[in-house]
């Protein structure tokens, strides 16, 4: 050890004021204390993780009705809703975090919707746009409209108007982003989930009331079968019987 030789690095590319004698006075005459408050930057993991998840939210692509052409003129030059980093609209659920529901949703189209949202990848928000999103709009006690979408998925911010403007959309985009802020990386989800029962909205044996209680735990077939544990395959499905054996 005796050939180790301790040479005095600059740690900080700063200039030693002038008549600081001697080799690594660079060093030693940096004031370490005010680089450090003007380099740095202290925060909490938490923050910072909740900072980039609200500030990238990736929409899925997709639409329902005439609340969708507001959505869509949200992401045009206009309204640039790149400014909140929730421009990339997906095309694939899977990877997308954010739903809009945008229009009306019809029972026909319920159990895909809840498809969607089942297959986006978690943690996962709602926001419902429009009224008939929220309530049935001028559909509501219709006997083909839901009476809110909340029914088959959860909502975390509605935003109201039919339709609402790009602006409202806006807003409840950063509603959305204030109760992220709220819960934080860990923290519980303050909206209710729906319940998958149907029984006082549709009949028994409805086709549509028996797709949509097939899509909420505990999963059964629409004949009532239960799910494999390991795959979630329904009992009929070939494909992934072979995956399940490869298990
Ligand atoms: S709320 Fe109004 S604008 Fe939006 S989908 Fe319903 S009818 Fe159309």
């Amino acid at each position: 050890m005796a050939d180790t030789q301790i040479i005095p690095v600059p740690l900080l590319n700063v200039e030693p004021p002038a008549g600081t004698p001697g080799p690594g006075s660079a060093l030693l005459g940096t004031d370490i204390e005010a680089d450090l408050r003007q380099q740095l930057l202290l925060t909490k993991v938490d923050s910072v993780l909740t900072w980039a998840r609200r500030s990238s939210l990736w929409p899925a692509m997709f639409g329902l009705a005439c609340c969708a052409i507001e959505m869509i003129a949200t992401a045009n030059a206009r309204y640039d809703i790149a400014r909140f980093g929730a421009e990339v609209f997906r095309a694939s659920p899977r990877q997308a975090d954010l739903m809009i529901v945008a229009g009306t949703v019809t029972w026909k189209m319920a159990p895909a919707v809840r498809r969607i949202y089942l297959q986006m990848a978690d943690p996962k928000w709602v926001i419902s746009m429009g009224s008939c999103s929220n309530i049935g709009g001028p559909f509501a006690h219709g006997y083909s409209t839901l009476p809110g979408v909340n029914n088959v998925v959860p909502v975390d911010v509605y935003v109201p108007g039919c339709p609402p403007r790009p602006e409202s959309l806006l807003s409840g985009l950063m509603l959305l982003q204030d109760v992220m802020k709220e819960e934080g990386v860990s923290g519980a989800r303050g909206r209710p989930e729906p319940d998958g029962d149907f029984s006082t909205m549709l009949p028994e044996g409805d086709p549509i009331r028996r797709e949509l209680e097939s899509l909420f735990p505990p999963y059964l077939s629409l004949n009532g079968e239960p799910r494999d544990p390991k795959t979630g395959a329904l009992p009929h499905d070939t494909n992934y019987q072979s995956l399940s054996g490869a298990l």
